[in-house]
């Protein structure tokens, strides 16, 4: 892996891009421990504890080993003193082992064959380097996978913290993402120290979330390599997540900014049985995965159209289509509320209603010049 893909284009800027921008800093210090973190797709990742060290602005007491194979090559122990480095946002490294101050009372560091967090078999597939907890139910990847869905750039779902997380996993009243949209406020409210007022806080921003779209829920799914930048440019050319599943590899490949790697990612990640039955409980469940038509769904929004008689370039469904595509409303019959009347040949007695009741009269040319220019007639 280049350094590229292995930070990512995870944030707006892709961070390797930031990252030249400022000299690196490095300082020694002491590793007390090493520990192993369980991510959101079941990854171990070693981290080495470290004796506090100030190191470009900030204080460092933890540094990532990556994997296994990385501890192995730098030959890194519990007790030696190593170099650190920061450089720009990326999360601290340990850059070198310091071998000369080795006092013989180092110990070596063995990547546990099972997950520390809920013991399942931690398996490395194929020739990747990481090794992954195999249990998609693992309580350390649940937590993570829904915390990182009611993330402010995913779904904002502010109440959904990691204390609360915990709670819910730990009680066993969600083990998918799909099943916080299943929550009740009684549930909520027998959770310790969560009161009516904040259940129903929480509820309301569940319910929200259901509308934040295709952007932020292809970021919420956490895809690997899909951040919120990829996630956006996947919007700009797909309107819906059924498209995206519909592109293949080498399509995606196609749009500038999604390499290989990420293509590959996505298309994998597409393809998973589990993730395609999630996708379409979240479906179920009101969670919207296509992008609004903001610019053209502002021009008729809120306004109602009756059609009487045919129309020689659409059929009626077309048209209602159309109508709701720009954000209008179709009914069937007339009434005071409808702000229009569209009338093709041979109308019914929908356009002697309109007239009664004083209702703006469309012929068909004005109803495809309205749609054409997006402008509502005088
Ligand atoms: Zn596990």
């Amino acid at each position: 892996l280049s350094a590229h893909e292995r930070l990512g284009a995870t944030s707006h800027h892709p961070r390797w891009a930031v990252a030249y921008k400022y000299p690196p800093t490095r300082k020694s210090t002491k590793i007390k421990n090493i520990t192993v973190h369980v991510g959101r797709t079941g990854k171990l990742t070693p981290i080495a504890v470290l004796e506090t060290v100030h190191l470009a602005g900030t204080e460092v007491s933890r540094a990532s080993l990556h994997n296994e194979d990385e501890v192995a090559r730098k030959d890194v122990r519990v007790g030696d003193t190593v170099l650190v480095e920061k450089a720009g946002e990326i999360i601290p490294q340990v850059v070198k082992v310091i071998k000369v101050k080795r006092t013989g009372n180092e110990k070596k560091f063995e990547m546990p064959k099972k997950c520390p967090v809920c013991g399942s078999e931690a398996k490395r597939f194929g020739d990747e380097v990481a090794r992954k907890c195999i249990n998609a139910q693992c309580p350390a990847q649940v937590k993570q996978r829904l915390e990182h869905w009611g993330h402010r750039n995913a779904m904002n779902i502010k109440g959904l913290g990691p204390k609360l997380l915990d709670k819910l996993v730990e009680q066993g009243k969600v083990h998918k993402i799909s099943e916080i949209y299943t929550l009740s406020k009684k549930e909520l409210a027998h959770i310790e120290r969560m009161g009516q007022k904040s259940a129903q806080n929480l509820l309301e921003e569940i319910e929200e979330s259901k509308d934040q779209g295709l952007a932020r829920v292809l970021y919420g799914l956490g895809i690997d390599y899909v951040g919120q930048h990829i996630a956006r440019v996947l919007t700009e050319h797909y309107n819906s997540i059924e498209d995206i599943m519909n592109a293949s590899q080498q399509e995606l490949e196609r749009i500038e900014e999604i390499g290989g790697k990420i293509a590959e990612s996505i298309v994998s990640f597409l393809k998973e049985e589990k993730n395609r039955k999630l996708i379409k409980d979240l479906q179920s469940h009101g969670v919207r995965m296509q992008e609004k038509e903001q610019q053209r769904a502002q021009f008729l929004e809120g306004k109602k159209f009756v059609f009487t008689g045919a129309l020689d370039n659409y059929t009626r469904n077309e048209a209602s289509e159309v109508i709701r595509e720009f954000g209008g409303r179709v009914t069937s019959s007339v009434s005071g509320e409808t702000d229009y009347v569209v009338v093709g040949n041979r109308p019914g007695s929908k356009l002697e209603e309109a007239k009664n009741q004083d209702t703006h009269i469309l012929v068909e040319e004005e109803f495809y010049q309205m749609i054409e220019n997006e402008e509502l007639p005088e």
